[in-house]
């Protein structure tokens, strides 16, 4: 059985005074059934890790170089974010595939990077709005997941987010018969190349999801927990996520 995730994208927000939001979560994780992970901006990160250690609450990152070290300003490694106390890392989200242009093989590159490491990454795919009404999510989150992902995956070191970009921030969701259909795509193309394996790698949605379409988009075949951003600011917001699960 996959263990449920929740897992929340800070994305660029936060200072250090958003440490009360943090203790909110840490303190309602204890009663969770599922697993709760922050992923804050990486200024916040090992102060976070520092403040949660010994909880249920888990701290991750939001990106990584594809190297350990050496000449690249303003870059942070794997290794780095390890020291600091990440134990994951969200990688290829679509607004660092736009922002930085980042395909699918540097992606990849930094999945290896987070496997040297011991960080798990959280892989993120999806399509554009465009692709959507084209008829071209599955085709496109098919070639994402085959070109980011590295072999050797397994259920313990790789998690996928799907994200379809016109639905992040929007209030928009896919319908649930949609994400079955695009998360039974991906459970398919790892079990292409991973086998038995793929029955244990959790797959994540993301985009829009708030406390109250929560359990409705948790409880959807192969749907594995969540990949949470604004609902994800809050304690409140995001423990009614969790408890929802
Ligand atoms: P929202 O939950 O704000 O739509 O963001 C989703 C997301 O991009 C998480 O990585």
């Amino acid at each position: 059985a996959r263990r449920t995730l929740i897992a929340g994208n800070w994305k660029m927000n936060g200072l250090r005074q958003s440490k009360a939001e943090l203790r909110g979560m840490a303190a309602g994780a204890e009663a969770l059934a599922v697993e709760l992970l922050v992923c804050p901006p990486v200024t916040l990160l090992a102060a976070f890790a520092a403040d949660v250690a010994g909880t249920r609450l888990m701290i991750g990152a939001q990106d990584c170089h594809p190297a350990e070290s050496g000449a690249h300003t303003g870059d942070v490694s794997a290794e780095m974010l390890k020291d600091a106390g990440a134990v994951a890392v969200i990688l290829g989200h679509s607004e660092r595939r736009a922002d930085h242009q980042e395909g699918d093989a540097i992606v990849k590159a930094k999945v290896k990077a987070a496997w040297r490491t011991g960080l798990l990454p959280i892989v993120c795919v999806g399509e554009t709005l465009a692709e959507r009404e084209a008829d071209e999510a599955a085709a496109i989150v098919t070639r994402q997941v085959r070109q980011s992902v590295p072999d050797g995956a397994s259920a313990a070191n790789l998690v996928i987010a799907y994200e379809p970009i016109w639905a992040i921030g929007t209030g928009r969701t896919p319908t649930t018969d949609d994400v079955a259909q695009i998360h039974g795509t991906i459970r398919h193309v790892l079990a292409e190349r991973f086998g038995g394996e793929a029955d244990g790698i959790r797959i994540l949605y993301g985009g829009s999801v708030k406390p109250d379409n929560a359990a409705t988009l948790l409880a959807t075949p192969d749907v594995d927990g969540a990949l949470v951003g604004g609902a994800s600011l809050k304690a409140a917001d995001f423990l009614a996520i969790a408890r929802a699960a």
